[in-house]
């Protein structure tokens, strides 16, 4: 309790001074502003405009009787019927022992005589008043954070408020601030040291906040909130609190982030525009630096729908939502164009949100692990979908399968390969496994053993995307692969662009040089198609021939002659 005390009283109050005359302002002033903030008001309707509009709680009011426009007993009389301003003490400031009596009539809890002889005497008494009122008024005492002396979550939505109120015209930023990794000071120092942190964070804020005019509270352990007048950006904010840190504290290893929501309309809650401010500050994740992140709805809306597909993943691939579908790959080099084999590339036909094509969630599953499994799932469904055709044409169409980078660290991955080809009834060498170009040239060695093993259990390998990873074409001899497959922007570009044409010729000399079967991606014109096989290209895949179709669709391509 001792210690609440001690804290609390560290926290500078504002004091209104309502006093015409100069001089008697400027004595009050003198005495006080050492230990509080000093407003001063000229007159009864002067300072009811400055409370309205104060963004700090006002502690105490000292009030001359004798003014123009609106006099002190006056001004007492109407703050004594406001539900909200009637909680604050006021002091008046009097020569004549008349308007003490009906000053403390009205309501005044003390009065002061002027000319104010002693000093020590006038700061007693404002430091008991503001004392007995804080301790009187139960809803006073509870506004406080009990370690910090901010303001608490309600008192601080409260306060925010009132803001909003007075300052409609005025555009502000609610920040939720927090200490980065928090949890690992109260580990390695304990509790009392990590206290001690929040204290001088909580103090750094305060006369940070001040100085932009705002407010701040303590909202949750080592979350803050500040309300302050739009910022275009917080680079600012952020070094002058890391400054008041090291400067005031020697904490300059302390870590904080800072999420930022902008508010376009007032008559969104507190609590509303706290939430989302604390939904950006948790999203910043990574950092060595403090950092702040302003909300975007695009980009939350973003980050929501990709965890809804991570959420969503053990479901769909129970339920069969990932599809796989074939795109042809034509060969070009005869003078009848026939489909020599087929591209597996999954999609997800999800219940809610409808069709995701792989560029939006493959990533994604990289990221989270997440692909190994559902690869797993489309070498399956492309397994017995040979084996299905082959039956049924009493021939075999390879296709091939994506191999993931991260599919790649998978234990046994060839033998888990080997057995799916196993137990759908078919031959390694009817499929065919795409590995990007970037694959091989992450941590080569390793790469080089699991590819080789591949090799040896049959499987045709293609590099896919070549020219776009950046494989030294040194490294290309050492390589084990059956097929070239170029990178579908240089098919896009080379009828635009020399240099590009040239790399794409240059690509045929390197795949005839090393006898390997050459393949383009992305053809979607006659005229691409016809240079491609002027320059020797033996297959194209690309939607000038057809898109990826589902199954049954793409069914009907089997005997089809390509024009
Ligand atoms: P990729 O393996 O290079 O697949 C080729 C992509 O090019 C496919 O996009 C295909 O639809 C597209 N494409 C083919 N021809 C044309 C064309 O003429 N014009 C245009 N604009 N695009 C064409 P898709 O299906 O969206 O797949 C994108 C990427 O997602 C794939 O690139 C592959 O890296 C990955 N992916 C797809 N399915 C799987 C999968 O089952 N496992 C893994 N690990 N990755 C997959
Ligand atoms: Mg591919
Ligand atoms: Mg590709």
């Amino acid at each position: 309790m001792a210690e609440k005390v001690n804290i609390i009283n560290q926290i500078k109050r504002t004091i209104l001074i309502v006093e015409d005359e100069f001089v008697n302002q400027e004595i009050l002033k003198n005495i006080l502003s050492n230990n509080y903030d000093v407003m001063v008001a000229e007159n009864g309707v002067d300072a009811f405009r400055i409370i309205k509009s104060a963004l700090v709680p006002i502690s105490l009011i000292m009030l001359d009787i004798n003014m123009p426009i609106m006099g002190g007993l006056e001004f007492l009389k109407l703050i004594k019927e406001d539900e909200q301003l009637k909680k604050i003490p006021v002091i008046v400031l009097t020569k004549e022992v008349d308007n003490e009596l009906k000053s403390l009539e009205l309501g005044a809890v003390d009065f002061i005589k002027k000319p104010y002889d002693y000093p020590e005497i006038v700061l007693a008494r404002v430091a008991r008043t503001i004392e007995l009122a804080e301790d009187r008024t139960i809803v006073q005492a509870a506004e406080r954070d009990n370690l910090t002396g901010l303001y608490n979550k309600h008192i601080f939505d409260e306060y925010a408020r009132k803001i909003d109120l007075y300052t409609s015209d005025k555009k502000y930023d609610l920040c939720v601030l927090n200490i980065s990794k928090f949890h690992i000071f109260n580990e390695l120092y304990g509790r009392e040291k990590g206290n001690e942190i929040l204290i001088s964070f909580s103090r750094v804020l305060q006369s940070c906040a001040r100085k932009y005019n705002g407010i701040v509270g303590r909202i949750q352990s080592d979350y803050f909130a500040i309300y302050i007048a739009e910022q275009e950006d917080y680079k600012e904010f952020v070094k002058e609190i890391e400054n008041d840190l090291i400067e005031k504290y020697d904490l300059g290893n302390l870590i904080f982030r800072i999420g930022v929501y902008r508010c376009n309309d007032k008559n969104e809650s507190i609590e509303y525009r706290l939430d989302k401010a604390k939904l950006m500050c948790d999203s910043i994740r990574i950092i060595n630096n403090s950092s702040y992140k302003i909300y975007d709805p695009e980009e939350v809306k973003n980050t929501l729908f990709k965890e809804k597909l991570e959420q969503d993943f053990k479901k769909a691939i129970e339920e069969k939502q990932f599809i796989v579908y074939y795109q042809a790959k034509v060969n070009i080099q005869g003078d009848k164009y026939k489909m020599s084999s087929a591209e597996a590339l999954v999609r997800w036909i999800h219940p809610e949100l409808g069709f995701i094509s792989p560029g939006v969630f493959i990533p994604l599953f990289e990221k989270n692990g997440s692909v190994a499994e559902l690869d797993k799932y489309v070498w399956q469904e492309a397994a017995y979908q040979v084996a299905r055709w082959k039956e049924r044409n009493g021939y075999v169409l390879p296709i091939s399968v994506n191999i993931s980078r991260y599919d790649m660290f998978e234990t046994n991955l060839c033998g888990t390969l080997v057995n799916i080809c196993k137990n759908a009834g078919i031959e390694t060498k009817d499929l065919y496994l795409e590995i990007t170009e970037s694959t091989y040239s992450t941590d080569e060695k390793e790469m080089m053993k699991i590819i080789n093993e591949f090799k040896e259990a049959g499987f045709v390998i293609e590099v896919d995307d070549f020219g776009s990873g950046y494989s030294s074409l040194n490294a290309l001899t050492g390589l084990a692969f059956d097929v070239l497959k170029l990178d579908m922007q240089f098919v896009k570009k080379m009828l635009v662009s020399e240099k590009t044409m040239v790399i794409v010729r240059f690509v045929a000399d390197i795949a005839k040089a090393l006898k390997v079967l050459l393949v383009a991606e992305g053809a979607e014109t006659l005229e691409q198609i016809n240079v491609l096989k002027e320059l020797g290209y033996d297959i194209v895949q690309g939607y000038y021939f057809s898109k990826p179709l589902p199954a049954n669709e793409f069914e009907k391509l089997f005997d089809k002659e390509f024009e």
